[in-house]
């Protein structure tokens, strides 16, 4: 049994010229794996900002949208600015005030419940059609996700600590100045006052800037859920553009990050076009550990913006473990990202300009990590 799906105009150089073709019945989301199987790629270059229609009708919240045989599907572009689809914001709003109640709410709400915390990108995504959800559990009351916490081994990060609060930290900046660069690089001073770090990481934005800095940081997720508490690395947290590791009634609670060893610091650096209120192009975080003869004893390289998640390159680090962070070193680094790196063509950048630009930001993210490392200001 098939249904119809017609190709959205901007994908069908990729999808070979085909104007409609016919899949194998499912959801929405088995569609789409199905047509980036044959069309590699459609996927990506759908992103995360279309609204789907099954026979004339929009559907807000598509991903586990049952598509019958016989019936047709369309993928729509959301319009950001001008022509904005609006829809409006109608849904249920809890605010417990521990994790437990959060994630019975959630459990019970299924696939139509969200977390809100700083709601800069969900309200967004409300309001354009993007997803509508029946309930808002609202995260921010819970005193468990506000922590803010530097220990002598680990630093303790709620999921829902705005980027205003993490900033103004002066021991935490010391310590991991690359993490606190990215959360204070997010939108503006307004949008740095509600956006959490949990909430840039669930968001799943293969932009997100914080994510790379997290992956280099070595950090872990503490997820709460209705069989437990689990946690999972933030380099595995990730599995897709908009998609997460998190089940139905989960919750991401806290970020924990070890104090890395002596001699140790981190940095982070993106493109945008603009100079700021823009989302990366581009980006990469480093962590450079070094020894006492001034060669490289350990690296963490990590990119975003130019795949379908943040990525950890382990070739990079490779490269630069055991040098004395030359020219060479540098370049072979380079080299490594670039390969990692699987960039989309979009209107923001071409893909060949992403791959060329997160190179020449891993060399001289890993120049300022090496240079804080040694005590010098960076
Ligand atoms: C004008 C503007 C500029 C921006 N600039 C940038 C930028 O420069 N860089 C950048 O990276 N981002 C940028 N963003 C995006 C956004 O601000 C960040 O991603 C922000 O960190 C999201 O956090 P939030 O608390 O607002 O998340 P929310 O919008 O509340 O949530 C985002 C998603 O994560 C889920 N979620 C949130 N918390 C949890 C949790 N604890 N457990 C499970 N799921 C959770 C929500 O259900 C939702 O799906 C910008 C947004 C705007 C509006």
């Amino acid at each position: 049994m098939t249904c119809l799906v017609e190709i959205p105009t901007a994908l069908r150089a990729l999808c070979e010229g085909e104007l409609q073709v016919q899949v194998p019945v499912g959801n929405v989301r088995s569609i789409v794996r199905a047509l980036d199987e044959r069309f590699p790629g459609f996927r990506e270059q759908l992103g995360q900002s279309f609204a789907v229609a099954i026979d004339g009708e929009l559907i807000h919240d598509p991903w586990l949208e049952p598509v019958p045989a016989g019936t047709e599907l369309h993928f729509l572009p959301v319009i950001a600015g001008g022509q904005e689809t609006q829809v409006s914001v109608n849904a249920a709003y809890a605010a417990p005030e521990d994790v437990e109640a959060a994630v019975a709410l959630l459990a019970e709400a299924g696939s139509q419940g969200r977390v809100l915390a700083g709601g800069t990108d969900l309200i967004v995504q409300m309001r354009t059609g993007q997803c509508s959800p029946q309930l808002l559990v609202d995260v921010k009351r819970i005193p468990a996700l506000g922590v803010c916490e530097l220990g002598t081994e680990v630093l303790r990060l709620g999921a829902a600590l705005s980027s205003a609060v993490l900033r103004e930290q002066p021991e935490v900046r010391r310590v991991f100045p690359g993490l606190v660069e990215a959360a204070e690089l997010i939108g503006s001073e307004q949008v740095q006052g509600r956006a959490s770090l949990g909430g840039n990481l669930c968001n799943g934005s293969p932009a997100a800037d914080t994510v790379p800095a997290l992956i280099v940081a070595d950090a872990t997720c503490i997820v709460a859920g209705p069989t437990g508490m689990r946690e999972v690395p933030v380099a595995a947290f990730c599995t897709g553009p908009g998609e997460t590791v998190l089940g139905t009634g989960e919750l991401l609670v806290e970020l924990r990050v070890p104090r890395p060893p002596a001699r140790t610091s981190d940095a982070y650096l993106r493109f945008t076009p603009r100079s700021e209120m823009d989302i990366a192009v581009a980006g990469a975080a480093a962590r450079l550990e070094l020894g006492d003869d001034g060669r490289c004893r350990g690296a963490r390289v990590a990119i975003g913006a130019v795949a379908p998640t943040a990525l950890l390159v382990p070739e990079a680090a490779e490269a630069l473990v055991g040098s004395d962070l030359g020219e060479d070193a540098l370049e072979a680094a380079a080299a490594a990202v670039r390969a990692a790196s699987r960039p989309i063509d979009d209107v923001r950048a071409p893909a060949a300009f992403r791959t060329h630009l997160v190179g020449v930001l891993s060399k001289r993210v890993v120049r300022i990590a090496a240079s804080r490392a040694a005590g010098e200001p960076g």
